[in-house]
Parts: structure tokens; sequence; C-alpha cells
């Protein structure tokens, strides 16, 4: 990375999927294409999503995620030991069906469109998670990579849930051994075939902080009988660290969100950084990738107290707006943040992805690529004026 301008302008990784892919990924699930003749029919997709982050001048891009179904759920086509199922399936698992069933209406959760990877088995490879889309994309892009990967504790959380994981694991911590040597060896691979930048998503981990007794039962699982979330946040960072112990020679950060999932800011979570940070700088990674454009993301001065121990791969647009922020909101933005950061350890970003559910673009393919280019807009003034 050492040729990259200041500010590089990056994505946190999804783009919107067309109609046309989603009902490939739909045949995909029901059995009536495989993962490889439904990844065939993505390629076009993928290098649609490729050029137009080129030309928005996105210096690090990412392939979409358009081969997933989502940031995590992917997990079924390159594991064994797995099965996706509708957040409304596992209601039929669900200890108190009506509580969850509440939630989900109230989070305006789309139980029928949302999907877990759930383990049902033993976990094991049948090939890389990622490895495949890196591939396509160094064969069709000179630009940097970034590779989203879902993080070792969402990862463990997401996929064990009672009655139907734990005749193959008795405890989340017992999968999570087995999570953390799939992702380790996975990052080694990506680092070894040219990936520049692995980014582990780890938004869970605003359920743990920020979510009330009743908003824990989304996009978690095994959240239902919570801990204290203090122990989440230590076996967390255990993980974290249990998965990059000596990886070098490849960018590494933590995406942390406060939910993407609707386009309607009042369901999703809300609370600064200040609990999470004392963990989050624990990890050995190199940036935090963290959504702050959102006002739900909470006053800044909270990395007065941490400032320059990480990177910040600072959210400066909304992905879920139908307004593009002004280049100039951005660069007073990060101004703020130059308080607390030098120039040369911040980077660019949407808050999120702009589809992290498939079925649930939050914006479409013109507003991503119009968003991405109001950042490059920003990161343009802003290398002018501290180059
Ligand atoms: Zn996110």
């Amino acid at each position: 990375m050492a040729d990259a301008p200041l500010f590089p302008v990056t994505v946190v990784g999804s783009w919107p999927r067309s109609t046309e892919l989603i009902r490939a990924l739909r045949r995909k699930e029901a059995g009536e294409i495989t993962y490889a003749e439904f990844s065939a029919m993505a390629d076009a997709e993928v290098l649609a999503c490729i050029r137009a982050q080129e030309e928005a001048g996105v210096d690090i891009i990412s392939d979409g995620e358009q081969r997933r179904d989502n940031f995590y759920s992917f997990a079924v086509d390159k594991l064994t030991g797995m099965q996706l199922m509708k957040v409304s399936e596992l209601l039929d698992y669900s200890t108190d069906r009506a509580r969850m069933e509440e939630v989900l209406r109230a989070l305006d959760v789309p139980s029928f469109a949302i999907k877990s990877p759930i383990v049902v088995d033993r976990i094991g490879k049948k090939q890389g998670l990622a490895l495949d889309e890196l591939a396509f994309m160094r064969e069709h892009t000179d630009r940097q990579i970034k590779v989203p990967l879902p993080g070792p504790y969402m990862l463990t959380r997401s996929s064990w849930f009672e009655g139907l994981s734990d005749k193959a694991y008795p405890s989340p911590d017992d999968l999570a051994k087995d999570v953390v040597e799939i992702l380790r060896e996975e990052i080694i691979a990506l680092r070894d075939q040219g990936c520049d930048f692995v980014q582990l998503d780890e938004p869970t981990l605003s359920q743990v902080v920020f979510g009330e007794e009743t908003t824990e039962t989304f996009m978690c699982a095994a959240l239902p009988n919570r801990r204290d979330p203090t122990d989440e946040l230590e076996m967390a960072v255990r993980l974290m660290n249990e998965t990059l112990e000596g990886i070098e020679g490849i960018k590494t950060g933590v995406h942390i969100c406060r939910g993407n999932w609707s386009k309607k800011e009042e369901v999703l979570l809300t609370g600064n950084y200040g609990p999470m940070l004392p963990y989050l700088v624990q990890m050995n990674i190199d940036q935090l990738v963290l959504e702050c454009a959102t006002p739900r993301a909470g006053e800044m001065e909270v990395f007065k107290e941490y400032s320059n121990e990480k990177e910040i791969g600072l959210g400066v647009v909304n992905p879920r707006t139908d307004d593009i922020e002004p280049a100039g909101q951005i660069v007073a933005r990060v101004k703020e943040l130059l308080q607390y950061f030098d120039a040369d350890k911040i980077y660019l970003n949407p808050d999120c992805g702009f589809g992290t559910f498939a079925e649930r673009n939050v914006n479409t393919h013109e507003m991503a690529a119009k968003k991405m280019q109001v950042i490059t807009e920003a990161a343009e003034i802003l290398r002018a004026e501290y180059a």
C-alpha cells in the first residue's frame, strides 16, 4: 500500500443486486442451478460493479458481494455442515416464537427474505470462502482489492442455534475453534493470491452493546440467551486475535455498523462507539471501518482517547438515503476526525454496503455510484490541502 494516496476511497462491500441476479440467486437456493452456474451468471454483474467503482474513482474496490446472498449467509455455498435458513424458519425453533415475531415486525426485518447460515453438522471447507471472487477481480481490475469476510464472532454467533447445532458442537465456543481455523486459512490464502485488504464484518457487536432485551433475535441466532455484553466483547476480541495471529502482509480491518437491513433509520440501533472502543483497539487489526455518517453513530469525541491507535475507515455517506451528501460536508467531517487521527490514518468509505441483504437493496446502482463519486471529490479536496 506504499503508493496509496492520502484519504484512500473504498467501499464497505456490497452493491445493489439487479432483479435478474436476485432471480438467479433464488434458483440457486432452490437447487435448480449449481453455485458454479449461478456464479457464471453473476460475472457480468460483478464486472458492472467493478467498472462503476473504477469510474467513481474508488481506490480500493470490492466485487459488490454480487455472488452472495448476504455478507455471512454465503458461507453455506463454500462450507459443508451449514444450511441456509430463513429467519422465518428459525421461528419454529425459537423458544419464544411470539416475542421473536413481534421483534422482527418492530424492527422491520423481512423474516422471509433474510437468511442465516445455520450449523447442522461439523463444518469443513468445500472451497475457499472468497478465493473465486478474488480470482475474478484480479483478472478484471488493476485497482487494489478489498474482500469482506464475516468476522469470527459474527460467524460463530449467527450460525449456532440451539436445537439445530448442538449435536455437532455442544456450545458456540466449540464451533468457534473451527470457524477461527477456516478464517485463518482463508485470509492467508487471500493474501497469497493478491488480496490487498481483508475486512472482517462484526456488526452483531452493536447488537451486543446497543441492543435492548427485545432486539437480540435478529441476525444473531444465539443471542436469545444473552450473556453479559463484556463477555461477548471479550469473546469477539479473543476470536479476532486467534484468527489473525501472526498474519502479515495484508491490510486487515473490522467493520462495525448498527444495522443496514431497512431504510427506516428509526428501527436501526443507536449509540456512540464509546463502550466498544476499549475492545476494538485490543484487536490486532490495522483499521476500524466504522459507520459514522448517520447521526445514530453518535459523537466523534469518543475517539479522542484512542487517537491514532488504529487507522479509521471513516463512514462519510449514508448508503440508505436518497440524497447525495455534499462534498463540503464530507470534508468538514474528515477535518473533525483530523483532531484525533493523522491524515495518513484516515480512509473514506460509506457507512455500510448498498445491498447488505440481496433482496433488500438499500439503494440503486446509480445512487451508489453517485455517492462513491462524491466521496472521491471530497478526497481530492482533502489531498490538495494535506498532501
Ligand atoms: Zn455494515
